[in-house]
């Protein structure tokens, strides 16, 4: 190898130009006793799912010199079965994760020339996919107006300024995130509907967290019926705890499918994948019995990070954004001092935790008790 580094290579090679200067999706993976940086379901697959899992696919392994069902016909029937909502397999489509999905919608509806309107802070791939498959990104803003950085709503999306931001960008691909990573607000559905009437384009609402909303906080599924443009995508890799198998989904008009179909790569879903998401779907109720505890942990760490003085923003996900940190970078490298991994979402004076299992979340909340006491990091 010469003395020349990586980066200026890359600089030489002829990559893309709307690619120069980028960084990639990188949240750390580290080897500590307690990771809560990736919202994660730190509860193991149960003993049953997941000899149930091993036994689909072993049953697949002795076909695997065939191409698997390129449309995953009877995975889309058992999500629609899980889904309700009298949705039809043929609204449903998969992938290797959502955010495969999320990228097949983009290189159907996105692209060259096109702009996509996300509303930060929200999830770090929205944009990363936006330009990944060519098109132009616009970070919309959440909130309103001269809101105090205290304010504990300051996350929230409100109609009239959602509506006046998508009607100025007219993006071809409006994201909405409800519950919002990594904010943990949850949308009110006349966001949602109006955000669809004040566009042509596609509305994707991501829905990753959803399982783990407080009562009464409604999907965007029920919206579906007349509204062909409208997108409800899901994942496997939180509530479900199988992040490891990559298995996302969406809901929609069946047109919409067949302009996935345009992009997609032929049997782009494992055979192995399509068997392995049937046999934990078949365990639903088993899989997410989980969540109940989670969102106690959930609330747990929103109580006491308040009585620590700081500030969390109420949340209807498994993971909880707090701010009122003087020096975010600090806390989290004490933090991780500590043998606690959580996340630095770029936010100045905030951080991001995910709930884990209760021995987890009490790690984590002694670390932080103990990390404030050493440094007076709140402001
Ligand atoms: C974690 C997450 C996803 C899930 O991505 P997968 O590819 O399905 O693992 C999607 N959207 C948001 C907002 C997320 O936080």
């Amino acid at each position: 190898m010469s003395n020349e580094s990586r980066a200026e290579v890359l600089a030489r090679l002829p990559l893309r130009d709307d690619l120069r200067g980028r960084t990639p999706y990188g949240a750390p993976q580290l080897d500590v006793p307690v990771r809560l940086n990736t919202n994660e379901n730190s509860y193991d697959v149960p003993a049953e799912v997941a000899a149930a899992i091993v036994e689909a696919v072993r049953q697949e392994a002795g076909h695997l010199n065939r191409y698997p069902d390129r449309e995953f016909t009877q995975l889309r029937e058992d999500l629609a079965n899980y889904l309700g909502h009298d949705l039809e397999a043929d609204q449903i489509w998969a992938a290797n994760g959502s955010n495969e999905v999320l990228q097949q919608l983009l290189q159907a509806f996105g692209g060259p020339g096109r702009t996509v309107l996300g509303f930060a802070p929200s999830y770090s791939m929205h944009p990363i996919i936006t330009v990944g498959t060519g098109a132009t990104w616009v970070d919309g803003k959440r909130g309103r107006a001269g809101q105090a950085t205290d304010d504990p709503n300051q996350f929230d999306l409100h109609v009239a300024e959602t509506v006046e931001q998508i009607e100025r960008v007219k993006p071809a691909v409006t994201f909405l995130c409800s519950p919002n990573n990594p904010t943990g607000t949850a949308l009110d559905l006349d966001v949602v509907k109006a955000a669809y009437d004040a566009t042509d384009g596609i509305v994707i609402v991501d829905e990753a967290y959803t399982e783990f909303a407080r009562t009464g906080t409604a999907s965007a599924l029920t919206l579906l019926p007349g509204r062909e443009r409208l997108v409800v995508s899901r994942t496997m890799s939180k509530a479900f705890a199988l992040a490891g198998a990559r298995v996302g989904y969406l809901a929609a008009d069946p047109a919409v499918t067949d302009a996935i179909r345009l992009v997609r790569l032929p049997y782009h879903l494992s055979s192995l994948t399509q068997a392995a998401a049937r046999a934990a779907l078949w365990h639903s109720d088993v899989l997410l019995d989980t969540v109940e505890a989670i969102k106690r942990d959930r609330d747990r760490i929103v109580t006491s990070v308040r009585e620590l003085g700081l500030n969390p923003a109420p949340s209807d996900a498994n993971f909880v954004l707090f701010g009122g940190l003087a020096d975010e970078k600090a806390l989290w490298r004490s933090l991780l001092s500590r043998g606690v991994l959580i996340r630095d979402v770029g936010l100045p004076g905030f951080l991001r935790v995910s709930a884990g299992t209760p021995e987890e979340t009490t790690i984590f909340l002694d670390a932080l008790a103990d990390s404030l006491l050493d440094a007076p990091v709140t402001v």
